[in-house]
C-alpha cells in the first residue's frame, strides 16, 4: 500500500516508520510512505503556505493556491489513492474505516495546520474528513500518524501472527480479553487458575466471557448494542461462572 501525506512537517510524520510495526511493514514492502510538502509549491521568496481568512478572525488559514499544489503532485504519484483530510469536522475514525482503507492501493492523508484550510480546497480535491477524536490537534500529523499504524497491522503478512488482528479489542464488538504472563504469581496476584490447567476449550469460553464482561463494563454502549442478545447473554455467564467451566472434563 502506497500512502502519501500532504503535511508542512514531514520529519514529523516520518517518525511514525522509525519503529514497530510501520517499520516492519515498510521494510517487507507492504507499506511505503511518501510526504509532500506544500511550502515546496510556494511561489514567493518566503516561501508562503498560509494566510488571513475572510471575514476577520483569529488565525492563519493554509493557502489553497499551494496546498492543491501539494495534493495535486500527490495524486500525480499515487493516482489510485482516495484523499483524506485529517480534520476535528470529519467522520469518527474506528475499526471499520481502517479496515475497509486498509484494503485499497493507496491512500493521501492531507494535514491541516493553524485554523484549518480554505474550504474551497477541501470541496474541490478531498473525498474524505476524517476525525481521531473530539478534541482539537494543532495539525493533522498526530491524526495521520495513528491512522498510519492503525493501517498497518492489517496489511497482510505484517503482524507475525494473523491471529492478533482477528482477536483485537472492536474486531467482533467486543473489547480484548485480560492477558497475563509469568510469574504466576506477582506481588500476591495469582494468574486465574483456569489459564493455567491447558484445557484450551474452557480456557477460550472463560476469554469470551471476559470480552463479554469487559465490553460491558467500559463500552456498554457496543455490548447492548443488539440488546442483550444470546451471545452477550452466554458470555455473561461464562465470565459469572468460570469455577463451572472449569470443572468440566470434556477436552
Ligand atoms: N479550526 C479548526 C476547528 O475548530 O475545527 C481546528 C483546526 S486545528 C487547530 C488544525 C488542524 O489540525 C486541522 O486542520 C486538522 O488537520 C488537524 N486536527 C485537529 N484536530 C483534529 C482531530 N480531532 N482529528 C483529525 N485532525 C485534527
Amino acid at each position: 500500500m502506497q500512502i502519501t501525506v500532504v503535511t508542512l512537517f514531514p520529519e514529523l510524520v516520518r517518525a511514525v516508520m522509525h519503529s514497530g510495526m510501520p517499520r516492519v511493514a515498510e521494510s517487507q514492502g507492504a507499506m511505503a510512505l511518501a510526504t509532500v510538502n506544500p511550502r515546496d509549491f510556494a511561489q514567493d521568496r518566503h516561501r508562503t503556505v498560509d494566510d488571513r481568512p475572510f471575514g476577520g478572525g483569529p488565525g492563519m488559514l493554509l493557502k489553497p493556491e499551494t496546498l492543491a499544489a501539494a495534493i495535486r503532485a500527490a495524486k500525480a504519484e499515487n493516482s489510485e489513492a482516495a484523499v483524506w483530510l485529517l480534520s476535528p469536522q470529519g467522520v469518527r475514525l474506528d475499526r471499520d474505516l481502517v479496515a475497509a482503507v486498509a484494503t485499497q492501493p493507496g491512500l493521501i492523508l492531507v494535514c491541516g495546520r493553524y485554523e484549518g484550510v480554505d474550504q474551497r480546497v477541501v470541496d474541490a480535491l478531498v473525498d474524505q474528513e476524517v476525525s481521531i477524536g473530539d478534541y482539537v490537534l494543532s495539525g493533522g500529523e498526530l491524526g495521520a500518524m495513528v491512522l498510519i499504524d492503525a493501517v498497518v497491522r492489517r496489511l497482510p503478512g505484517v503482524l507475525g501472527d494473523a491471529e492478533s488482528v482477528v482477536q483485537d479489542s472492536f474486531e467482533t464488538a467486543r473489547l480484548d480479553h485480560p492477558h497475563y504472563t509469568r510469574p504466576e504469581c506477582w506481588e500476591d496476584r495469582a494468574v486465574p487458575a483456569v489459564l493455567l490447567g491447558g484445557n484450551h476449550r474452557v480456557i477460550e469460553a472463560w476469554r469470551a466471557g471476559q470480552r463479554g464482561l469487559n465490553t460491558a463494563r467500559h463500552r456498554p454502549d457496543l455490548f447492548y448494542g443488539q440488546g442483550l442478545d444470546d451471545r452477550a447473554r452466554a458470555e455473561l455467564t461464562a465470565a459469572w461462572a468460570p469455577e463451572a467451566l472449569w470443572q468440566t472434563n470434556e477436552p
